[in-house]
């Protein structure tokens, strides 16, 4: 029998995600914590205050989270956890193997970003002149082409959309550490791990494909709705 793997793969980095992570990671197993888009929280950095302690998620997290009795319950500090490495922008490519014992093909998105020179100083999104609709924002206001999916975003790295790119190159120009290179392209990177732990959650439903809502289409859906009445709005 082969030997078992002390490691685990978490699929998706929403509040499920996470806290499955940081509980594998205290109980001394290496986590790998993945996410198809580039950063985590999921949901979390839609709300702003939550039911029923009225932490902020946008900075912190339920008292669950924390590893200490310190009073701040932060998702950076927790996350920086010896034993956890997050991997954003990642999708699973290829799967092998049985309980104990699985290998993982992951292939990395390019986010045309270096993770490692990007500050998060926001000049290239001066100079971008390509405007697309925000989903973060519930669509309702405009982002860059290039672009941070949310304040205090983990990593707090910029991407580039490269659908809507038009590779004018002025983001590249202005960048002060040299951190984009829009010739970047997709990583291939394998995990050996013991267990894999699905936590990819639920999705938005337009409002407008419910079939209640067709004399109602001009009414916000819930996240719409949170995201006018939220004291931390549109960001
Ligand atoms: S990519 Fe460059 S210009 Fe854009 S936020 Fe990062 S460091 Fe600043
Ligand atoms: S290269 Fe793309 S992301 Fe950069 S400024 Fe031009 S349109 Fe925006």
């Amino acid at each position: 029998m082969q030997q078992k793997i002390g490691a685990v793969l978490v699929v998706g980095a929403g509040v499920g995600g996470i806290r499955a992570t940081l509980d594998l990671a205290e109980s001394g197993f290496k986590v790998y914590l993945i996410d198809n888009r580039p950063s985590i929280g999921g949901a979390l950095p839609r709300l702003n205050h939550w039911f029923p302690d009225n932490h902020c998620e946008m900075c912190k997290m339920l008292p669950i989270f924390s590893r200490d009795e310190c009073s701040q319950f932060c998702l950076f500090r927790d996350l920086a956890h010896p034993n956890v490495e997050l991997i954003p922008n990642a999708e699973i490519e290829k799967m092998e193997g049985d309980a104990g014992n699985f290998e993982v093909n992951l292939n990395i998105k390019s986010r045309y970003v270096k993770a490692d020179r990007c500050t998060g100083c926001g000049l290239c999104v001066e100079v971008c002149p390509i405007e697309v609709q925000d989903k973060f924002n519930e669509g309702l206001q405009k982002r860059k082409a290039v672009y941070i999916k949310n304040p205090l975003a983990i990593p707090n790295v910029y991407s580039i959309d490269i659908d809507n790119c038009n590779k004018c190159g002025e983001c590249v120009k202005i960048c002060p550490t040299k951190a984009i290179d829009l010739d970047l392209t997709d990583e291939s990177r394998q995990l050996a791990v013991g267990a894999i732990i699905v936590s990819t959650g639920g999705w938005d439903v337009p409002i407008a494909m419910l079939d209640t809502a067709v004399s109602i289409t001009s009414t916000p859906a819930s996240m719409a709705l949170r995201q006018v009445m939220d004291a931390m709005p549109l960001v």
